[in-house]
């Protein structure tokens, strides 16, 4: 980081600054200019709180030069995580692009089967389906729970698809991790530190799911616990933001893509069916964020939205969703991706 010292700072002030700087472990260089003198603090400054330097007398600002997270960034680590979602199975963050799709939750055997199978025949990689939900309400439809694990195993079994379902508490990372493929963390739990330790340490790959005001760094900063925690296999997931914006139940942040490809090597994909909350707009959004370099999507669908029992102004019906596989494997080929 760099001490930017004021104007009218004494030498006793930078003498201080320096010697703070050298407490800290880290190597001071003095630059003198014109009419700033700065302090260019060398050594690994993560584990410093800047904030101490920062109210010292005569210092203007601290300028930090490395970003806080480091596992999960490109400083670290060049070459771009893939990660197989089955071992051997297929592939995020290669040349191929994967969808993974299915209901937002598993509401019975023969919902979850037929979307499955549609799935599967329209060339996704994945199902996705909750079990455990996180209901804004708690009277609102909580999920199946084990049951609705059970069915995601058989639907596996049936199709060969990766199971791909949310775990909402370090409680049931043991009980999901035994049906599941990959574990879901959800944006409200983006931050929920002790769930991403526990996820981290259990050896599947992991999806999570921006927080809905989470920054970039945060986001990073929340996959580096997971990194940390011994999986290196985590998949980003752009699923929008909350913002002034009411049309849209969030705003999708595709720019979160080319952002993440440039400071990260982790893959990332996109999930148009919570960024936009409308089934009408699913499609274009797809076609965008493949357009757009996403490593893959996250999408709803369900072979009734209009009764489903989450979700369902969001939910793709099985012809929709077959349409829109047909014109994303046209863009991602567009791209040099393959679906
Ligand atoms: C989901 O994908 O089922 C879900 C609950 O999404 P989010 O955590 O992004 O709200
Ligand atoms: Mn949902």
């Amino acid at each position: 980081m760099i001490v930017v010292m004021s104007a009218d700072r004494t030498d006793d002030q930078l003498n201080h600054v320096v010697q703070m700087v050298e407490e800290m472990g880290l190597t001071s260089h003095v630059i003198y200019g014109t009419n700033r003198t700065v302090v260019a603090a060398v050594g690994d400054k993560r584990m410093v709180d800047k904030g101490a330097l920062e109210n010292l007398p005569g210092v203007e600002k601290i300028v930090p030069i490395l970003s806080p997270y480091k596992v999960a960034s490109r400083e670290v680590k060049q070459e771009k995580t893939i990660v197989e979602l089955q071992p051997g199975g297929a592939q995020i963050g290669g040349t191929g692009f994967g969808v993974i799709a299915g209901p937002c939750s598993v509401e019975d055997r023969s919902q979850l089967l037929e979307v499955a199978h549609a799935v599967k025949e329209a060339g996704g990689v994945g199902l996705r389906g909750g079990a455990f939900k996180p209901r804004t309400s708690p009277y609102s439809f909580q999920g199946l729970a084990e049951k609705g694990l059970e069915y995601l195993a058989e639907a596996r079994e049936q199709t060969g698809l990766a199971v791909v379902t949310e775990v909402l508490t370090v409680t049931h990372v043991d009980l999901v991790a035994r049906y599941a493929d990959v574990l879901q963390v959800g944006a409200r739990n983006m931050q929920n530190f002790m769930l991403l330790n526990t996820v981290g340490a259990q050896g599947k790959p992991v999806l999570l799911k921006r927080g809905m005001s989470a920054t970039l760094e945060e986001f990073l900063l929340a996959a580096e616990y997971i990194i940390n925690a011994g999986s290196s296999k985590v998949i980003l997931c752009e699923r929008g933001i909350r913002t002034f914006e009411q049309y849209c139940r969030n705003t999708l942040a595709l720019s979160m893509v080319p952002a993440v490809k440039r400071v990260s090597h982790l893959p990332i994909v996109v999930d148009p069916t919570h960024g936009t909350g409308h089934a009408y707009m699913v499609e274009s959004m797809s076609l965008a964020a493949i357009a757009g370099g996403a490593d893959g999507l996250l999408i709803e669908v369900h072979p009734d939205p209009e009764h489903a029992m989450t979700d369902a102004a969001q939910q793709l019906d099985i012809p929709h969703f077959q349409q829109l596989m047909i014109k994303a494997r046209r863009v991602a080929e567009a791209v040099d991706r393959k679906i």
